[in-house]
């Protein structure tokens, strides 16, 4: 479960909630609010639970639960697009109707659920109707009025108000590990996401240079020790901005450049020749 999931005091009884009732009864979700709220975040950690072998536990490492987390799971589905398109719906409903089955059904998520189109929402509204055996659906949007209000009436409804400033400070302080900032409490509206992103903007830079002038201090000492500090960095870094879901260029940029830095040195590299070219543009 990422960090930005536990700062929104809704998730936590929807997903309590969700383990006794799966899907609260119906075939079909939708998600609502603020744009960054956490709408992604929670619409795919119940998929997750979904698709799990394990009634969706915790930190589960069953067979689903990897390869869900690894981006491969065969019956989870993801849509997301500027304007979903009558077309894309069809290509989804010939998606299910060939791949293989398993034990705990399929899960599709669409993101944006405002932007299908008429035509698609309507093709939408009978598979949700009449789904495939075992096909849960979660919709997410942040302009609910957008949504058809046939598809509105057909689901049930989970709406993710703003988080209240107290408890977002505190979240930002005691689990991101930040110092409190009361400036970037209130600039991200009570939304988790944006406070993750207000927070980590330009981070990831300054983040590898204090880990490179860090790596300088403890080369002297052992390289070996230097190594695993440069692989934790890389680590840690990579699950934040997998679970923020918010790929950056540059951010990519820097993490390439700490792998190629662990490559010298395991090729014993002059210490210096890898320093200098660490901290170039
Ligand atoms: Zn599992």
């Amino acid at each position: 479960m990422s960090k930005a999931f536990c700062a929104h005091p809704r998730l936590e009884p929807v997903l309590k909630q969700f383990q006794q009732i799966p899907l609260l009864g119906a075939h079909a979700l939708l998600i609502s609010g603020a744009p960054f709220i956490g709408k992604t975040t929670l619409a795919r950690e119940l998929a997750r639970m979904m698709l799990c072998a394990n009634s969706g536990e915790d930190h589960c490492r069953c067979q689903s639960c990897r390869s869900f987390t690894a981006g491969l799971h065969p019956d989870y589905i993801q849509i997301q697009n500027s304007s979903i398109t009558v077309d894309e719906i069809r290509q989804l409903k010939q998606a299910l109707g060939l791949s293989t089955l398993s034990a705990t059904g399929r899960c599709v998520v669409i993101l944006k659920a405002h932007t299908m189109t008429t035509e698609a929402s309507n093709a939408l509204l009978k598979s949700i109707e009449e789904p495939v055996s075992q096909t849960r659906y979660i919709l997410t949007t942040d302009n609910l009025h957008r949504v058809l209000p046939t598809i509105r009436s057909r689901v049930n409804h989970i709406y993710l108000p703003p988080v209240p400033p107290s408890i977002i400070g505190r979240w930002m302080t005691d689990v991101l590990h930040y110092p409190h900032d009361p400036l970037r409490v209130t600039q991200s509206m009570g939304r988790p996401g944006l406070l993750q992103r207000l927070m980590d903007s330009g981070s990831i830079q300054r983040q590898a240079l204090e880990a490179i002038d860090q790596i300088e201090a403890l080369q002297q000492l052992e390289p070996d020790i230097a190594l695993e500090y440069l692989r934790q960095w890389q680590n840690d870094r990579q699950a934040r901005i997998f679970e923020s879901g918010d790929v950056r260029a540059a951010d990519v940029r820097w993490l390439q450049k700490i792998e190629q830095m662990i490559a010298a040195i395991q090729r014993h590299q002059s210490f210096n020749s890898i320093l200098s070219y660490a901290r170039s543009a």
